[in-house]
């Protein structure tokens, strides 16, 4: 299930999905402010302090008419000197408590941003595989990155802005009133001039942000999926280069465009505004003379100073809170994506009732077993087998078949759809998750190393293992001497993703590390990738002794490895078509002699030779 993501994907936004703009509902706003919650106390500090800097930050602006009345034109140096020095003052003040609100701010946001990072990667990490395989890496990591920032901002800047623009306002437009009821409407009326170019502005600059979101979500796509070790391997060897360049070229190219067109759009608009802004005072001091020679008002030079300052100081408050707008709706989109995966219920989880068995015998079975991906297309269907404890299972079939499907669902990556896998004759759902997954040691198809040392890659499955218990694991997955040949030995390098390996290497190293992982039940995965003979054979001689030694389900494509099963499960198009030994399905005449004639037999004698191999034959 994708997430709405509204308006990504490198289009341009239609006026369709410009409607779509998230709904800003009370109860956004409630789970928006439930984050903010824990950090109460600091919020009204900051409320405080804004509170007393947006004050003191006017009243210089309100001293500017004492200086003129009681300073200039009363000609009092004492009155001017004290009324210079407190509005001084007053500034540093407003200054000092502005520094303490950013320090406060800031650290609510960084706090705000790490809670939500941290509940976004738990959460992520108990999405299902089948989240991670539907879900574009890069939107991942978005989400978890840039809209996680945005939410950084939205307090520091966004929230504080209204906050403190609005009290600004009230104030001044308080104080105006005081003076001059007259003067005061006039500039009541002025000041919401500026809504209309600032809405159109704001129109324009939402459209193009949102295009250019998606723009770079684009650009962040290609990055990941070409510059990646693997894409970059298949670009090379598919000569897709200029292909990818090109395609890197254009979104880069829109993203500019845009950029230009968001740069340009507030332009227009600053120029519209300064123009209003220079209208006002000098309507201020149009009426403020005609009252005063006219009307004999008692309005004082140093008033309409004071209210033409006032006046300057609600241009940039209601310019902010107007331009706001985009801001908030960036933030409010942000929000709804990042609560959007929040919402994802978790497919995969511990019942609320689970079991942790204390003692463990290792006993798989399929019930009537039935799974999907999409509804539309059935994958297995009514699987029945019983692995017995200590007993190994070899799963073929042609590619496609739902092998791999079929031994993701014991450790619950996946849920079956009908029927029923059991541990030990306990339903894999109602059993412990960690408890389960603890029990069982897969070695996957697709190997994956992290980033590190051989040593750090091992200790992965077992963090407290010793240097003896590391050797033997490397020993018995039969990967100890091309170790103890690296200049490093079990510090040696594996490289991004394992790549300065072979591909055999890898698999032996993963095997070693399943063994620290000492599962109860080990499912192997062989890998259909070629080997040559050698590796092959190292990897056999490491699989076997296990094999033996513990429950185990094999996905082979090799004879060999088929051999070593009590039984073989041959699975075509999702259902067992067949089971038996080698001996009994061989010459059956069915999918498994077809199986063995096109694949198999290649790895070994011809077919009228006796086979060498014969341990764990039955
Ligand atoms: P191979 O031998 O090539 O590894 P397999 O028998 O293990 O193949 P599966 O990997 O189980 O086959 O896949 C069975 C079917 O399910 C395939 O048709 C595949 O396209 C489909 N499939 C596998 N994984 C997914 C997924 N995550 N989402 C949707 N379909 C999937």
């Amino acid at each position: 299930m994708a997430p709405p993501m509204g308006g990504r994907g490198g289009r341009f936004l239609t006026d369709e999905e410009m409607e779509n703009r998230p709904k800003v509902t009370k109860e956004l706003l409630i789970r928006i402010f439930s984050y903010l919650k824990p950090y109460t106390k600091q919020f009204c500090l900051v409320l405080a302090a804004i509170l007393i800097s947006s004050i003191f930050n006017l009243l210089p602006s309100v001293l500017t008419g004492k200086i003129i009345d009681e300073g200039l034109i009363g000609r009092s140096m004492s009155k001017l000197v004290t009324f210079i020095v407190l509005s001084l003052l007053v500034t540093l003040a407003a200054n000092l408590i502005g520094v303490l609100e950013s320090y406060l701010n800031t650290w609510i946001a960084q706090h705000i941003t790490f809670d939500m990072r941290n509940k976004m990667y738990l959460h992520l990490q108990k999405m299902s595989q089948r989240f991670f395989t539907t879900n574009n890496q890069g939107d991942i990591i978005t989400r978890m990155t840039s809209d996680i920032s945005g939410v950084q901002q939205i307090i520091t800047s966004t929230l504080t802005s209204i906050i403190s623009n609005s009290i600004t306002l009230v104030v001044a437009l308080v104080v105006m009133f005081q003076k001059n009821w007259i003067l005061a409407l006039i500039g009541l009326v002025v000041v919401p001039l500026f809504t209309i170019p600032t809405r159109s502005a704001g129109k324009t600059r939402w459209s193009i942000t949102n295009e250019s979101q998606a723009c770079s979500d684009e650009i962040n796509g290609i990055l990941n999926e070409t510059l990646s070790v693997s894409g970059q391997l298949l670009v090379k060897l598919f000569g897709r280069e200029q292909h990818e360049y090109e395609k890197y070229e254009k979104v880069n190219k829109k993203m500019i465009d845009l950029n230009i067109r968001e740069s340009m759009a507030g332009r227009w608009f600053r120029v519209v505004l300064s123009t209003f802004s220079s209208i006002g005072p000098m309507l201020l001091y149009l009426v403020g003379g005609i009252l005063m020679m006219k009307f004999d008002s008692d309005l004082t030079v140093g008033d309409v100073s004071v209210l033409v300052a006032l006046l300057s100081r609600m241009y940039g408050p209601v310019n902010q809170l107007l331009n706001i707008q985009v801001d908030w709706i960036r933030s409010m989109s942000m929000f709804t994506r990042i609560f959007s995966y929040f919402d994802m219920p978790v497919e995969i989880e511990n019942a609320p009732d689970a079991i942790t068995p204390t003692e463990v015998d290792g006993r798989v079975e399929f019930n009537n077993v039935g799974f999907y991906y999409d509804e539309e297309r059935q994958i297995l269907k009514d699987i029945n087998f019983e692995l017995e404890s200590g007993k190994c299972v070899a799963i073929v079939g042609p590619s496609g078949s739902g092998k791999s499907t079929l031994v993701n669902l014991i450790p619950r990556l996946y849920d079956v759809t009908s029927g029923t896998v059991t541990f030990d004759d306990v339903d894999v759902r109602n059993l412990d998750l960690g408890f389960l997954r603890q029990h069982i040691g897969i070695v996957s198809q697709e190997t994956y190393l992290f980033n590190g040392t051989i040593r750090d890659n091992l200790l992965y499955a077992k963090p407290d293992a010793t240097e003896e218990e590391l050797i033997s694991a490397c020993k018995q997955a039969n990967i100890y001497d091309m170790i103890q040949n690296q200049e490093d030995g079990l510090d040696t390098l594996v490289g991004n993703r394992g790549l300065k390996l072979s591909g055999g290497e890898k698999q032996r190293i993963s095997i070693a590390r399943v063994l620290l992982k000492d599962p109860t039940i080990m499912i192997f995965d062989e890998a259909t990738s070629a080997l040559d003979s050698i590796s092959e054979q190292k990897i056999q001689d490491a699989i076997e002794p296990l094999i033996e030694s513990r429950t185990s389900i094999l996905i082979a494509h090799r004879l060999s490895t088929i051999l070593a099963a009590d039984e073989i499960l041959v699975i075509q198009d999702g259902v067992i078509a067949e089971r038996g030994t080698h001996d009994e399905l061989v010459g059956a005449g069915g999918v498994y002699t077809q199986l063995y004639e096109t694949q198999f037999s290649k790895a070994m004698p011809a077919k009228d030779e006796p086979f060498e191999y014969t341990e764990g034959e039955d």
